[in-house]
């Protein structure tokens, strides 16, 4: 390759530190500095550098990255910089660059010529199918943790001959099925993921003309996000290095977020040390955030003590302050993005500036019903929206099939979710007869279950299932139909027992199914929205809006691929992003920390997680909590995030503009005040004295008298409720909302229209 004449604007745009680094000679470095500083950004420039101008060749290069998408950034910028294609530059995931390498040696590494992938669904299945022809029980070994725990043995290179048998009965009935899958997938051609690491690194260290192959070729090895490899990777990378490459990895042990997966931050230490003479670089300068925010970043994770310690500052200047919101409730919250989302948009941000970011994946689903309804086109970044989730569709495929007995989609997806031993010759047989006297496959289940052979009792009970749900819920509210669907078809238990992370945001979603029928039970807003395309319809009963609602919520909505919209995405996902505007919502205690690292005692990975979204935010930082969120269903009073204490408090402004009346035991206050780390006193038991300011609406018109002739305070009947107290008014006529406390039944948000209610 020509080396590039003019490197100039190669490094111009590098402070000394970040050029240094560039521009270092071929010697190991670890560049470990904090979020915004430009790590990426170096390893950018260093590969350019590379190619340019040491005249290295792309082909010499190992480019590793988090994502697919970041490696394919990667390579443009790269190619922008040096303005040449490097498409035989290898970039890419450690999965992808495995699978590559896998590719190209099969034979070597033992496999089949056309091997398949197994995704992790597959191999979950497969599992099961071993468990059961060792003549073991998937109640007693459930596949989805027995499936967890073989790849975690492949993250640390083990295989069942590495296993010591403790004379543990489990661990020896595990390493048997780890066996026994390991011949299943080896008969049926097939690797899952775990797999691919491994065997592409056994390959490398095993097979000598490979390993000589690839240690020749890649004499510069890169990698990004360095502190979130696990063992199995952080080997590889040392068995492709040898003796002669070099490694360039970039990380922050601040950032460190996913050790649940068995990441290990401690290889930035190990690198240290096995790679002899390995430099150690530090940027300090942060260049992507205002510094309020940064200041907040690094007053937060000061509180953190297992750290490697570094500075970092920005000459960018202060920057407005992060506002924080003490929401009414998740829709409070959820309106209260959106109007930010609306103003930042009127004031000429693009969509995609703007980015919310959550602890746990059920929370879009409130989130997406309002941007829905706010016509603000959204995107779910990594992830699917709410009601196209699998576990939500197996719900509603129950709640259907009771409403309509003829839906053959909600038919097929149920009758064997869980799995009831009703096979696919069975469903076929069942199909043909459907279709031989056109009729449902419900009427032909129930007119010929005799003819599907061994699984017509299966068949039966099944019909019966869903006859007696029916009946049973006949007259129970929404969200006592959903629960009690979710739980009697076996759908809980089923999730449940697959353990593991995904299986608990599936749990999770589940609980977020009853909250939204519940919610769905007392806004007839929602409902009338359902119903809305016709208002010359009749009312529809809440099961039918309820289920259109979900229909219109997994349609089209979703902003198509190229177009302008906000980001959605969990904490974890927004990794390595930057977005001018952020959003983090739900910043409560139990959910963010989460319950379970609260129980666990392990905070500091969830604080590096606060620390990770606060330094997604290059001007503006929203935080936000909701003082009542429903929780399966249950409205749960929360308290602010114990992390919200940690952010230096003059970073932050707390606002409270729309709900309230003065509640007993608290004084009165101004709209905004300057935070000082009381947090209202609402739910962290401090502060009396801190209340909610009126509505402005309410606030300036005489005596708090709302719609309807509605005062705040008052104390009225609802039909169904009972007694309660008005909270607050939003919005006037017959379509203002009202909220209500309500003796027995908690905080409702109601429509004046439809709400019947009574003064008393
Ligand atoms: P993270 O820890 O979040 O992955 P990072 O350290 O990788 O962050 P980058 O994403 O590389 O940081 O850089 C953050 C932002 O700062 C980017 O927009 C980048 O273009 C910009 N930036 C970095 N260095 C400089 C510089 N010397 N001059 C101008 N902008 C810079
Ligand atoms: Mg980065």
């Amino acid at each position: 390759m020509q080396p590039l004449a003019d490197i100039t604007p190669l490094v111009a745009s590098l402070n000394p530190a970040q050029k240094e680094a560039v521009t270092a000679p071929p010697e190991h470095r670890l560049v470990l500095a904090g979020a915004g500083s430009g790590k990426t950004r170096v390893l950018v420039h260093r590969i350019a550098w590379l190619i340019a101008v040491e005249g290295v060749s792309p082909l010499s290069i190992l480019a590793v990255t988090f994502t697919n998408k970041a490696a394919s950034e990667m390579r443009g910028r790269i190619e922008q910089l040096i303005n040449v294609p490097i498409r035989s530059m290898w970039v890419g995931t450690f999965h992808g660059i495995a699978h590559r390498m896998l590719r190209l040696h099969w034979k070597e590494a033992g496999l089949a010529q056309n091997f398949q992938i197994l995704d992790a669904d597959d191999q979950v299945r497969l599992v099961k199918r071993v468990i059961r022809s060792l003549d073991l029980s998937d109640e007693q070994w459930p596949p989805k943790m027995v499936t967890g725990w073989i790849n975690a043995q492949k993250e640390e290179a083990r295989r069942p001959q590495h296993l010591a048998d403790l004379g543990d009965f489990t661990q020896r009935q595990y390493v048997r099925i780890y066996t026994a899958y390991e011949q299943a997938c080896a008969q049926s051609g097939m690797v899952d993921f775990a797999e691919l690491l491994l065997r592409a690194f056994e390959l490398s260290r095993d097979v000598p003309e490979i390993q000589a192959h690839y240690r020749r070729r890649f004499r510069h090895i890169l990698v990004d996000e360095f502190q979130d490899t696990n063992t199995l990777q952080y080997l590889w990378l040392k068995v492709l290095a040898g003796d002669q490459g070099t490694m360039f990895a970039v990380g922050d042990d601040d950032q460190s977020i996913y050790s649940w997966r068995g990441a290990r931050v401690e290889n930035m230490v190990r690198l240290e040390k096995d790679f002899p003479g390995t430099e150690v670089v530090r940027l300090e300068q942060n260049y992507r955030s205002t510094g309020t925010i940064l200041k907040a970043a690094n007053g937060l994770i000061a509180k953190n003590t297992n750290r490697l310690g570094k500075n970092l500052w920005t000459d960018s200047g202060e920057g407005e302050q992060i506002q924080l919101y003490a929401a009414f409730n998740e829709y409070d919250e959820a309106e209260f993005v959106a109007n930010r989302m609306r103003e930042h948009i009127e004031g000429r941000s693009r969509h995609s500036d703007l980015a919310i970011l959550y602890r746990s994946n059920a929370q879009s689903r409130v989130l997406e019903e309002i941007l829905i309804r706010a016509r603000i086109p959204y995107r779910i970044y990594g992830g699917l929206r709410f009601f196209e989730r699998q576990e939500i569709k197996d719900a509603l495929a129950y709640l259907r099939l009771l409403h309509n007995r003829d839906d053959d989609t909600s038919f097929e997806r149920a009758v064997n979710t869980p799995a009831r031993g009703i096979g696919a010759t069975s469903m076929e047989r069942l199909r043909e007869i459907a279709r031989a006297s056109s009729v449902s496959l419900w009427m032909a289940a129930k007119n010929a279950a005799a003819q599907l052979g061994r699984s017509a009792g299966n068949v039966t009970q099944f019909l019966k299932l869903i006859d007696d749900l029916q009946h049973e819920t006949r007259d129970m509210e929404l969200s006592k139909v959903t629960e009690l669907v979710i739980a009697r078809t076996g759908l809980r238990e089923h999730y449940r027992k697959e353990k593991g992370e995904q299986a608990e945001a599936r749990l999770e979603n589940l609980d977020e199914l009853i909250s939204a029928a519940r919610s769905f039970e007392t806004d007839p807003a929602a409902r009338a929205a359902a119903a809305s395309e016709n208002p010359d319809e009749p009312v529809l009963d809440p099961l039918t809006a309820f289920l259109t609602h979900a229909a219109l919520e997994s349609g089209e909505e979703q902003a198509g691929p190229g177009e302008d919209c906000v980001q959605l995405m969990t904490l974890h996902a927004a990794k390595g992003l930057e977005f001018p505007v952020v959003f983090i919502v739900g910043v409560e205690n139990g959910l963010f920390p989460s319950m379970r690292a609260v129980d666990e005692g392990n905070l500091e990975e969830e604080r590096r997680l606060f620390y990770v979204g606060i330094t997604r935010a290059r001007r503006k930082l929203y935080l936000s909590y909701a003082e009542i969120r429903r929780v399966h269903g249950v409205e749960q009073i929360g308290a602010p995030s114990m992390f919200l204490k940690e952010v230096p408090s003059e970073c932050v402004v707390e606002t409270r503009p729309r709900a309230g009346i003065l509640r007993p035991g608290f004084g009165s206050r101004e709209p905004q005040s300057s935070y000082r780390g009381g947090y209202g006193g609402y739910g962290s038991g401090g502060a009396p004295g801190a209340a909610r300011p009126l509505p402005r609406s309410i606030a300036a018109s005489s005596g708090g008298l709302g719609p309807g002739g509605f005062r705040l305070g008052q104390r009225v009947e609802h039909p169904k409720f009972g007694e309660g107290t008005i909270l607050s008014f939003d919005g006037d006529g017959d379509r203002a909302q009202i909220e209500v406390k309500f003796r027995d039944a908690g905080v409702k948000r109601l429509v004046l229209g439809f709400a019947n209610l009574r003064g008393l």
